[in-house]
């Protein structure tokens, strides 16, 4: 017996060693079929048909190692579409699993730096990875015109080097950068897109005195959800999420945001105090963002652009406070690559992470 378990031992510690030995070559051989895979492999085609909502970007401007910039993911059956485009988006979305060359059009909710400083990248990822041969539309309110534009100029010395590099056959210069598409909410709201089986509208919310800033209502086959963007408690989000399958909604812990102002008003940084009690007053809580998802009667709610960043999991607790106990139905503090589907012609709810 003991010899036994004594040759065991010696395998064992024999196969442990080549192992360690060769880690090279198995790494290298484990990198070539997850790469092989990758590539052959297309998300979308193996979701079910349906209303897809996931996270590229939970967070908001503070940094957070699971949080990146606010990005929201929207598919519907076929079709990608990215509502705000923070830092780290493209990148989430990739680690999604997810094709940034795939990507249909881009919503933007309003024009605060975090929800666009990605779109840069996210352009170039469309283009040049995507090989796509039309610019990106970016739809968003007045002022869209401007973003778009800065962005393509910015980018503009880079595109030469990507042509000289790669030449036109292979990065079409007609599939370089946005285009931006404007929409005014001053006379309510506006259908953004009205396709086949697909509608969103844009609604104004409540972010003053940052103007315009709009929330987005998306149906597709029977499923619906509302993204609030960055807003105060609003009405509007609430007549536009009543008995929708999914609210995603902005939160703001004004508690936690408190220790920020007071840590810094403690180290003699009054301007950094201030701008931490400044943000308290156009950002929704957990609870009344539970508030506005229990009468609005949601299925779901996923709270993102989170904010302050959350290093430790005891501090979900403090986050929500009585979030929990105001609404009743699925409520998680949303992470990056957490993914809601929502299968047509029914009325499930799944939800994973694709990271
Ligand atoms: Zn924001
Ligand atoms: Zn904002």
């Amino acid at each position: 017996m003991k010899r036994v378990l004594l040759a065991l031992a010696t395998t064992a510690i024999v196969a442990a060693g080549a192992g360690y030995l060769f880690r090279g070559e198995i790494a290298l051989a484990l990198m070539q079929r997850t790469v092989e895979r990758t590539m052959a492999t297309n998300a979308m085609a193996e979701l079910p048909d349906g209303l897809h909502v996931g996270l590229c970007g939970a967070g908001a401007p503070m940094p957070s190692p699971n949080r990146s910039g606010p990005c929201v993911v929207v598919i519907a059956g076929p079709r990608l579409i990215v509502i705000d485009s923070g830092t780290g988006g493209s990148r989430t979305l990739a680690r999604m699993g997810l094709d940034a060359g795939q990507i249909e059009r881009v919503l933007l909710t309003h024009f605060h730096s975090d929800h666009i400083d990605g779109l840069g990248e996210m352009m170039l990822q469309r283009w040049v990875a995507g090989a796509n041969t039309a610019p990106l539309p970016v739809h968003g309110p007045e002022g869209v015109g401007r973003v778009v534009a800065g962005f393509n100029e910015a980018y503009a010395l880079d595109k030469g080097y990507r042509l000289a590099h790669h030449g036109p056959d292979i990065v079409a210069p007609s599939g370089f950068g946005g285009v931006a598409v404007a929409f005014s909410v001053a006379g309510g709201d506006v259908v953004v897109v009205d396709e086949g089986d697909l509608k969103i509208t844009a609604f104004a919310v409540d972010h003053a005195p940052i103007e315009p800033a709009v929330g987005y209502r998306i149906a597709y086959k029977g499923r619906t959800a509302v993204i609030s963007g960055d807003t105060k408690p609003n009405a509007s989000v609430e007549t536009h999420a009543t008995g929708t399958d999914l609210l995603v909604h902005d939160a703001l812990s004004p508690k936690l945001v408190g220790l920020l102002e007071e840590g810094a008003r403690k180290a003699g940084r009054g301007k950094l105090a201030q701008i931490m009690h400044d943000i308290l007053n156009y950002h929704t809580t957990p609870e009344e963002a539970a508030g506005i998802a229990a009468r609005a009667k949601v299925k779901a709610l996923l709270l993102y652009h989170i904010v302050p960043p959350l290093p430790i999991s005891a501090l979900e607790g403090p986050f929500l406070g009585k979030a929990g106990e105001i609404y009743s139905g699925p409520l998680l503090i949303g992470i990056d690559g957490d993914f809601v589907s929502m299968p047509a012609g029914g009325s499930e709810i799944v939800f994973s992470n694709r990271l």
